[in-house]
């Protein structure tokens, strides 16, 4: 059994509480500092790769959700996982995490660092590691679970727990959905996600409105190789003269493919890129191209901007919880450039879109980004996605799990 302990003790002899008395003052949701099971599950997360090859930490999600008592429907969209807990009826409250790990070699120097290798989608053994913050993540979501099924009396309505397959490639939430996920779920009230960054250890960042960018990601096949590489050159130059200033977009390359043997000029080139169609097609007319770009759109995902009044409701039910410790603990979350496809879960096929909210929480130890601080080199320190990506344990588990609790609990208050 898990450490994890609720100590929160609701009047059993009036279980009809009414929805308006759940508020944060009232319910009293401890965690005690011990909380190993999730600690551990956290070290050894199961890497793996995406391309719908994360089987293994699906089948450990699984198997953790179902001994936790909750309904648990596997392989949707791919290795996609989802818990659901009925209690009582109310509110329906999703909580996203995902799956996937990358193709890095973990150098954090750790003693559970991440030694796994897998064979990816197109036969090369890569080093696999959890460079996202996806391990904490789960170890976040399996510990909200796992705390708000001991509290069942505080609360009533359904919470839905998503674990989407593939979300480096933006594409495991669309996979889900193009599976059917909003049949096989009931719809929800509220859609809510979190997201481990490189802010101070144990910080949730809150911000209404938007709070990521957009993506446009595709496959490109031209004629040749040269002007491949042309276009590639010149991606930051295109950034600035093509997006608007106020439009928060990162241009990135991260395949580039043509030719055989040194020896043999190609037919024809293949990269990836993170752009705006439109950009490519001027680039080959530019260059007198005498094929036109083939392309395909192989992930397409709208920016995140976070409902005022939720994300609002949530920031105030944080701070309500953490009293005193708020102005440090709670801090504003910055617009960053990237994009999640969380999004899609907010956007139900032929439904009206789903309120969500989506939060970061700092993982950085908190030495280490107390000192940079004082340095001024914040910027310096090894961010997600970089091999040397380190996540303080202790209070960002703590952080992503009540984070995830009070924001469920709030929510079903509504
Ligand atoms: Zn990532």
């Amino acid at each position: 059994m898990s450490n994890l302990s609720a100590l929160s003790q609701p009047n059993k002899s009036n279980e009809q509480t009414k929805l308006s008395d759940l508020t944060w003052p009232r319910l009293d949701i401890q965690i005690p500092l011990s909380f190993d099971k999730w600690r551990d599950l956290f070290k050894k997360a199961f890497p793996a790769l995406d391309k719908y090859r994360e089987s293994r930490t699906a089948s450990v999600v699984a198997r953790h959700l179902e001994s936790l008592g909750y309904h648990v429907q596997r392989k949707i969209g791919g290795h996609g996982v989802v818990g659901i807990l009925t209690n009582r009826e109310g509110k329906t409250v999703s909580l996203r995490s995902e799956l996937d790990a990358l193709p890095m070699e973990e150098d954090t120097g750790l003693t559970y660092a991440s030694k796994v290798r897998q064979v990816d989608a197109d036969g090369y053994t890569k080093p696999v590691m959890h460079a996202c913050g996806h391990d904490m993540h789960i170890a976040s979501l399996l510990g909200a679970a796992d705390l708000l099924h001991k509290v069942k009396n505080a609360w009533f309505g359904t919470l839905i727990y998503p674990l989407q397959p593939c979300k480096e490639r933006l594409l495991g939430a669309q996979a889900m959905i193009d599976d059917a996920l909003f049949d096989k779920i009931p719809l929800p009230d509220f859609v809510l996600g979190q997201h481990a960054v490189p802010t101070r250890a144990g910080s949730i960042g809150t911000q209404p409105g938007q709070v990521l960018g957009f993506l446009d990601s595709l496959a490109v096949r031209i004629d040749p190789i040269l002007m491949a590489r042309c276009i590639v050159s010149r991606l930051q130059m295109i950034v600035a003269r093509e997006i608007d200033f106020k439009e928060p977009c990162a241009v990135t390359c991260s395949y580039l493919h043509g030719g055989t043997d040194a020896s043999i000029i190609p037919e024809f080139a293949d990269f990836t890129l993170d752009i705006p169609k439109r950009i490519i097609d001027g680039e080959c007319r530019a260059a007198n191209s005498p094929k036109s770009p083939r392309i395909v759109t192989s992930a397409s995902c709208p920016p995140i901007d976070n409902d005022e009044e939720a994300t609002t409701r949530f920031t105030r039910a944080l701070r309500s919880f953490y009293g005193d410790d708020a102005p440090k603990k709670i801090i504003e979350m910055n617009l960053d450039i990237t994009a999640d496809d969380f999004v899609l879960l907010g956007h139900p096929p032929g439904q009206k879109p789903i309120p969500y909210v989506y939060w970061n929480y700092g993982v950085t130890p908190r030495d280490e980004y107390d000192q940079a601080e004082k340095e001024g080199t914040l910027r310096d320190l090894p961010f997600d996605h970089n091999p040397r990506f380190v996540l303080e344990i202790e209070p960002s588990l703590r952080a992503g799990i009540e984070g995830l609790a009070i924001v469920s609990v709030e929510f079903f208050g509504l």
